[in-house]
């Protein structure tokens, strides 16, 4: 019922985790395939004819590796968020890069938009540099407030919740938290640089606690239900630019067999080739595949913790079968 909608695998377009990387696909009527790394936030995008295989492309991936964190770190290392706060800097707001232009006069301190993509800084002359980031991070609280504001309204009214207070912070470790008995919840002022999908994410995922504390199947169900396309905006949230990689060991894959019977079989495993054997075996593997031997491997997700492979596996196992046909033949 609750998780009946997946909008993130969309028509000949669907994401690719490989290690912590994740990539977009797009099937396309061309030769050869295409990969780019794009600014600010070094999102990977493929391209790949029609007829290349799901395998294929996940071999050409695993191949780049070396070469997409390679370009993601020069992309990082573009004078992004060094917060000197002179001339040219780039600094950005929900994901929209802008350059940094300081004007000294006296007056008020203030921040505007301009022309071009300029981030104007007005400040009185000889503001040192702690008072002009001091400046920008104001900004940044202000501007966040005014988008949670009606963000709320609008789910507080879909998912049927009230959230009794709402505070940005600044935190180390979490992008948002949630105090379940008081109806209060946080959220971390770096979301005013990343893409509004992000902000919406973490704000949905918040109030989705105020009905289901835990991150159980009903809450990711939850989810789901409310933002089909939350795990892009989670992606992003954790794209190579801000590594904000699980400590927990990526040995995890999901994965999808075909059986004998043509139906699709999607299963986790932190060992492929054991599970595979098991799977066409007299013993172990699982019930349902057992009358459907042989069963083939069709689909991996690589290098996921064992929670997100459980939830990769909970959104493969929920989405119709023509969806998962299409993750198949992507
Ligand atoms: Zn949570």
């Amino acid at each position: 019922m609750l998780a009946g909608r997946h909008k993130s695998i969309k028509k000949g377009q669907a994401l690719l985790v490989c290690e912590d990387i994740s990539v977009h696909v797009a099937r396309k009527a061309m030769k050869n395939l295409r990969l780019r790394v794009l600014p600010p936030h070094g999102e990977v995008h493929l391209s790949a004819p029609h007829h290349v295989s799901t395998q294929a492309i996940q071999r050409f991936v695993r191949g780049q590796l070396a070469w997409i964190r390679k370009k993601q770190a020069e992309i990082a290392a573009r004078p992004v968020l060094s917060e000197e706060m002179v001339n040219g800097e780039r600094h950005r707001l929900f994901g929209q890069e802008y350059e940094l232009r300081l004007c000294e006069k006296y007056g008020r301190h203030q921040i505007t938009i301009a022309d071009g993509g300029i981030l104007l800084l007005t400040v009185r002359p000889g503001t040192t540099i702690a008072n002009r980031r001091r400046v920008l991070s104001g900004w940044y609280r202000q501007q966040l407030s005014l988008h949670l504001l009606p963000l709320i309204e609008q789910w507080q009214a879909t998912i049927g919740v009230t959230v009794q207070a709402c505070t940005i912070r600044q935190m180390r470790t979490r992008w948002g938290s949630c105090n379940i008995t008081k109806g209060r919840i946080s959220i971390n002022l770096e979301l005013a640089r990343r893409p509004p999908g992000c902000l919406e994410y973490v704000l949905v995922h918040e109030m989705v606690h105020l009905l289901e504390p835990s991150h159980n199947e009903r809450f990711w169900g939850l989810v789901g239900h409310y933002l089909p396309d939350w795990q892009e905006h989670r992606a992003a949230l954790e794209s190579g630019l801000f590594p904000c990689r699980p400590s927990e060991e990526q040995a995890w894959c999901v994965y999808m067999v075909r059986c004998a019977d043509n139906t699709l079989y999607t299963g986790i495993t932190n060992n492929l080739t054991q599970r595979l054997a098991a799977h066409n075996s007299a013993k172990g593997g699982a019930k349902y595949t057992r009358p459907r031997q042989p069963v083939s491997l069709v689909y991996v997700e690589e290098g996921l913790s064992h929670s997100l492979a459980a939830k990769r596996e909970y959104v493969i196992k929920k989405m119709a079968t023509k969806q998962k046909r299409q993750l198949v033949t992507l």
